[in-house]
């Protein structure tokens, strides 16, 4: 059997270097758990349009849509902020997510425990918190006809319109699903049933897919503003969290910020199943290209190394090796080990990427 496939677009500012230490990641896999990839590497964003006039080529486009998962560092920077709209580097990100149809965007809060005093929050609220917020990506308010500002009278409107086909909420409701079965067992499915009628087809939707295919998995229902309150009450009372693209795109921000800095938080964007039963799927760190500190050795690479973690557990069923990342990435953290954006106390002396990608190698060495 071939090895499973990666392509790795690293794109710009602090994207390459922070997947160089992705790479040294996956070779590790590769020397010390026989666990190989095939791996390839292209352009993406502003390195992309120096190179060939557009964010991304149709070359690319039809490579990411052949492998089994795409790894993505960061597009953007300043040198690309007056190209026209159509060529700017993150319309190379959105085309992907769009040809792909990435459905479904898993954005975890987990709080290490070493890092629990930079939240917001008390430390006993957020230390081991470990959920998931599925945030349907490709319908609902901010796609839905009709849309626009008109003149009403002597004024003007503005108009979104939230729109949820039955299938829309299924196929997003069983990624949740699915995604708690490898965790928890838990979805909490939120909307507002109370005040708008999608919200009530989602909860019908939901809970019929949950009774035909997933009674194993514990489903409940909350409103979206009262799962914001108990985001912040006590998250720890979720596994996994399911809802549409607006209140996913808040509940999501806020659920990570419990966590702290941006340089920890990976994501995973999913589509639908190809042919080898694998999901179509995007993986990256929520944070940009950072170009205030690229080229400098400063960028936190844990955040593109957990994402590249997330495909082990979504992409190539490979939750017990993930986990073992995850808890070498704990360990250098509970060690004292900081980038630049993580520290907080006096006297502490930060460590660069590289210094950092090297305690995660001999963390995971350790484990073996
Ligand atoms: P940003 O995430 O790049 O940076 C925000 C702040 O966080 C900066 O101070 C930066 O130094 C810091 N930071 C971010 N990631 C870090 C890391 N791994 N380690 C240490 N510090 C880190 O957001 P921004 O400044 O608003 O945007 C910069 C560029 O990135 C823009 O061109 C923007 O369009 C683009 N962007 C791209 C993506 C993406 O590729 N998915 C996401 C957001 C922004």
């Amino acid at each position: 059997m071939s090895n499973p496939s990666l392509l790795i677009l690293a794109g710009d500012g602090i994207g390459p270097e922070v997947m160089t230490e992705v790479r040294r990641v996956i070779d590790w896999y590769g020397d010390k758990r026989d666990l190989k990839f095939d791996v390839s590497e292209d352009l993406v964003g502003g390195a992309a349009y120096d190179k060939h006039g557009t964010p991304l080529t149709d070359e690319t486009m039809a490579k990411a849509q052949a492998v089994d998962a795409v790894l993505l560092g960061a597009v953007g920077g300043p040198k690309y902020d007056n190209l026209d709209f159509s060529v700017k580097p993150e319309r190379g990100l959105l085309r992907l997510r769009k040809e792909m149809d990435l459905f479904s965007n898993l954005r975890p809060a987990q709080c290490f425990d070493a890092l629990a005093d930079f939240s917001s929050l008390k430390r006993d609220v957020v230390a081991g918190l470990d959920i998931v917020i599925v945030r349907e990506l490709t319908s609902g308010i901010y796609f839905g006809e009709p849309r626009g500002i008109f003149k009403e009278g002597n004024e003007r409107v503005g108009i979104n319109t939230q729109r949820y086909t039955e299938s829309e909420i299924d196929r997003v409701a069983r990624s949740a699903f699915e995604l708690a079965r490898k965790r928890g067992n838990k979805v909490c499915s939120m909307e507002k049933a109370n005040v708008m009628e999608s919200g009530i087809l989602w909860r019908e939707v939901v809970q019929k897919v949950h009774d035909e295919d997933y009674p194993d998995v514990e489903l409940s229902h909350m409103y979206a503003d009262a799962g914001a309150m108990q985001l912040c009450r006590w998250p720890k009372q979720f596994d996994v969290i399911v809802t549409d693209n607006l209140f996913g795109d808040l509940l999501s921000d806020a659920a990570a910020m419990l966590t702290g800095s941006l340089g920890m938080l990976p994501s995973a964007s999913l589509g639908a199943p190809m042919a080898n039963g694998r999901p179509k799927a995007l993986y990256e760190p929520v944070h940009g290209s950072a170009p205030d500190i690229a080229g400098q050795g400063k960028a936190n690479p844990i955040a593109c190394i957990l994402s590249f973690a997330m495909a082990l557990r979504y992409s190539f069923d490979q939750g017990d090796e993930a986990t073992r990342l995850e808890n070498a990435v704990e360990k250098v953290l509970a060690d004292g080990l900081r980038t630049a954006d993580l520290i907080g106390e006096e006297g502490v002396q930060p460590v660069s990427t590289r210094e950092m990608g090297d305690a995660i190698l001999a963390a995971l060495d350790e484990s073996l």
